[in-house]
Formats: structure tokens, C-alpha cells, sequence
């Protein structure tokens, strides 16, 4: 597998260290980047670090290199195989109001990459040489998992700012309706009035919640939203595009 220079680093300053300082630089990059407001809910997540061996007898952590459980708050980081993708995603999940919504969690595969994307968008912004890895190198520690969710959402903010999943993703106390419907209004604030629930229909029709969500996502954005969606310029944030919005007359 591919290591990046930074990796060494990171890993053996937090090994030496304190896994937690991992996890407060993640906090402090998420409040700086996405959401100020954002705190660990009860207290900060307990991190230990699990063998290969013991994360591969576990059917919920398998091939992950991580894991948050809500229910102990506690982070699981397997050894010789976590990176600071590891921890930024797994810091997400901690703070994020979703791990408590039943809906969100119907919506596992949606959800995770759209988390798997705000790590990237943070790695682009704080550790570029992460970043690289994570959207370029398949082989890297730091490599991109959910790809095709991650690059719906990559996609998605080609079109309306990251913020708009603020209400969605780091909103306390956790409601899905209203959730929803604060992500609906950001979303055609930012100028796509037609905007759908997509979340709520994508809930209705699980099997197929990638293709709904993807078809809603066209019929707003047209068709350079289904092509950023096959390509690594969907979640390539060092690459500016324009966001093209839609100005309404004035009623
Ligand atoms: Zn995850």
C-alpha cells in the first residue's frame, strides 16, 4: 500500500502522544471548516486501538480501519491501517446529529458518503498531501471508500455550497423531519427553488436510493450533475467550477 510522507508522521506523533490529540485537531478542523458550532456531545469519543486480527473477527468492522459506536462513544482505530482520514471520519460520525436518526441510519450508504466527502473536503483543506492521495491513489492508506456516494455528494457541491448539509448533519437535538426540511430550504436558498425532498423520497424507496437520489439531483442540477458523478472532478475541491445558479425573476 501506498504511504504518503505525511502519514508516517501523523501516525507516529499521535502514537507517541495521544490518540485524542487526533481526534481534537479533527474536532478543531470541522469547526473551522464546516461548522463552528460543532462540540462532541457528552464528551469527547474514547479511542483505542485494535488489532487487524481482532477488527477482522468483528462482522461490523471487517475490512474498515475504523469505527465509531454511538451507543459506548467510544472510536475503534485498527492498528497499521489508520490514517487521518481515519480519524477526521470517524470524528464526524461522532458529532454528527445523523448517528442518532433511525432514517439516517436506513440511509446508511448515503450517509456514510456524505461523510467520507466532508473528510475529503477537510483533508483538501487542512492536509493537501492526504487530500491527494485520498482522491488520486486507489493504493494509499488515505484512499477514498464509499466512492459512489462520496462522489454524489462531491457532485452535489458542485452545485450548492457545502454548508447546505449544516442543518442536516451537525443540528442537535436530531430530528429527521425537521432536518430534512432545513436542508430543503438551504438548498433552494441557494438558488434551486425546485429542489425536491430527495432525502425523504430516497427514505421511501431504499433499494434504489443511490438512483433516486441521483435522478432527483439531475432533474434540479441537468446533466453535468450525472457527469461530475463518473468522474474525480466531483469531489476534486482544488478544482473550481462554476456553480451556475439559477436567477429567478423577481415576483
Ligand atoms: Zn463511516
Amino acid at each position: 500500500m501506498f504511504q504518503c510522507q505525511f502519514r508516517d508522521q501523523y501516525v507516529r506523533r499521535l502514537s507517541t502522544g495521544s490518540l485524542n490529540d487526533g481526534i481534537n485537531e479533527a474536532l478543531g478542523s470541522i469547526q473551522t471548516y464546516l461548522c463552528s458550532s460543532t462540540q462532541f456531545q457528552t464528551a469527547p469519543p474514547i479511542v483505542r486501538e485494535i488489532s487487524q486480527e481482532t477488527a477482522i473477527r468483528d462482522p461490523t468492522i471487517g475490512q474498515s480501519k475504523g469505527q465509531y459506536r454511538s451507543g459506548t462513544n467510544e472510536m475503534v482505530l485498527v492498528k497499521d491501517l489508520w490514517c487521518v482520514k481515519t480519524v477526521i471520519h470517524e470524528t464526524l460520525h461522532a458529532v454528527s446529529s445523523t448517528q442518532q436518526l433511525e432514517e439516517a441510519i436506513q440511509l446508511k450508504p448515503l450517509f456514510e458518503g456524505l461523510t467520507e466527502c466532508l473528510a475529503g473536503y477537510l483533508l483538501y483543506k487542512k492536509y493537501p498531501p492526504s487530500f491527494n492521495c485520498w482522491k488520486d491513489n486507489p493504493d494509499s492508506w488515505c484512499r477514498m471508500s464509499y466512492a459512489p456516494f462520496c462522489r454524489l455528494w462531491g457532485s452535489f457541491f458542485r452545485f450548492v455550497p457545502i454548508k447546505t448539509v449544516i442543518p442536516l448533519y451537525f443540528e442537535f437535538p436530531p430530528d429527521w423531519r425537521r432536518a430534512c426540511q432545513r436542508f430543503v430550504d438551504a438548498v433552494r436558498q441557494s438558488g434551486y427553488r425546485d429542489f425536491p425532498d430527495v432525502l425523504g423520497e430516497a427514505l421511501s424507496s431504499t433499494p434504489s436510493m443511490y438512483w433516486i437520489f441521483r435522478s432527483k439531483c439531475r432533474g434540479v442540477f441537468g446533466k453535468r450533475f450525472t457527469i461530475f458523478c463518473g468522474t474525480s472532478i466531483a469531489i476534486d475541491f482544488s478544482i473550481k467550477v462554476n456553480r451556475k445558479r439559477i436567477t429567478y425573476p423577481k415576483e
